[in-house]
């Protein structure tokens, strides 16, 4: 179950004497959007205004619209800091989930054994947010079990987390270890973790109780994209999208990438929104797209858009200026 830290955001409005406030949640807290809003202003007497555009991340801050309907403070829950400096008092107030001790005992044990059967005795640990509390504990119960546990340090992220576009905290340890370990749900960050670090990857899910060693899903992955890619190569006009939330916008980049397309022929076009919606490119005739932004967007929402989507390192690679044997998801730190 996940859980809110309510009494800090609470304690921060009164401390701020904020009148207006503004609240910015992930999609997965949705649900809960009208109970957190009702008890900020029933117990700090502040109008809130909610931020209802999706927000994944912390690189989506919602500093600028806060500023500009007046707001003294933004309470932007779900995710740490990532940006610099907000333009008005920001409080990040990151979920967590509170675990049941069973199925992460039943996961670490199968873990356990993946580890043993494969002879690998280092083992670089990472999770995201909302595990991150549980980092040391586990790394103190791999140690019991005589295994030795690396936890990486990296470039703006807290120790031992990994991003969807920020995985330097796993890179910096996994050349030192045998095997990486992701704690956490999801496939997304495992899948990205394995083709940066070059070493088997294990995904120790406490939700589900279970570990089990990436390998399939990988090749499964890396066979669609090289699907995705193909059809980049053989179109004739490509969109080249730039978002403009703060933390994703890469607008050098999508002109360093529109050159290298006509450098080859190609017609390329430079699109700008903050989400990239696939209806936005209804009538728009482009065969393919590469996404500057979020990389989760072209992994996991392609199917969604009617044209190719791909992102940078991908669009190197249609271009032949990368090799497929370097593939590896897009980071943005
Ligand atoms: S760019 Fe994507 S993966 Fe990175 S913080 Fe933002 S939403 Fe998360």
């Amino acid at each position: 179950m996940l859980q809110i830290d309510m009494k800090s955001a609470i304690a921060t409005v009164k401390s701020k004497r904020a009148k207006k406030v503004a609240v910015q949640i992930p999609e997965g807290l949705k649900t809960k959007l009208t109970e957190i809003v009702k008890e900020v202003e029933e117990k700090t007497g502040a109008a809130v205004f909610s931020f209802v555009e999706p927000c994944f991340g912390a690189c989506d801050l919602g500093d600028a619209w806060a500023k500009e309907l007046g707001a003294e403070l933004l309470l932007h829950f779900g995710h740490t800091q990532i940006l610099g400096q907000s333009k008005i008092p920001t409080v990040y107030l990151p979920l967590e989930y509170n675990l049941e001790g069973k199925k992460l005992e039943t996961a670490l044990k199968k873990l356990d054994e993946l580890l043993r059967a494969g002879k690998m005795k280092k083992v670089a640990l990472c999770t995201t947010i909302q595990y991150l509390p549980c980092l040391q504990e586990l790394k103190k119960a791999l140690g019991k079990k005589g295994f030795s546990v690396l936890i990486g340090k990296g470039k703006g992220a807290e120790a031992g987390q990994v991003l969807g576009c920020n995985y330097s905290a796993v890179k910096s340890v996994a050349g030192k270890a045998d095997a990486v370990a992701f704690f956490g749900d999801g496939l997304f960050h495992p899948l990205g973790i394995s083709f940066c670090c070059k070493k088997p990857v294990f995904l120790l899910n406490p939700i589900e109780g279970r570990a089990e060693q990436l390998k399939e899903q990988r090749d499964l992955l890396l066979r669609k994209r090289i699907a995705m890619v193909e059809k980049v190569k053989q179109a004739k006009t490509v969109g080249i999208w730039v978002s403009t939330k703060r933390g994703q916008q890469r607008a050098k980049l999508a002109m360093e990438l529109k050159k290298k397309f006509e450098g080859r022929g190609k017609a390329a076009f430079i699109f700008a929104s903050g989400l990239l919606n696939p209806e936005y490119l209804l009538g728009v005739q482009v065969e393919a797209i590469v996404s500057t932004a979020c990389p989760r967007i072209a992994l996991d929402d392609s199917s969604s858009f009617k044209q190719a989507i791909v992102n940078p390192n991908e669009a190197l690679i249609a271009l032949g200026e990368r090799k497929f044997e370097e593939f590896e998801f897009d980071e943005l730190a």
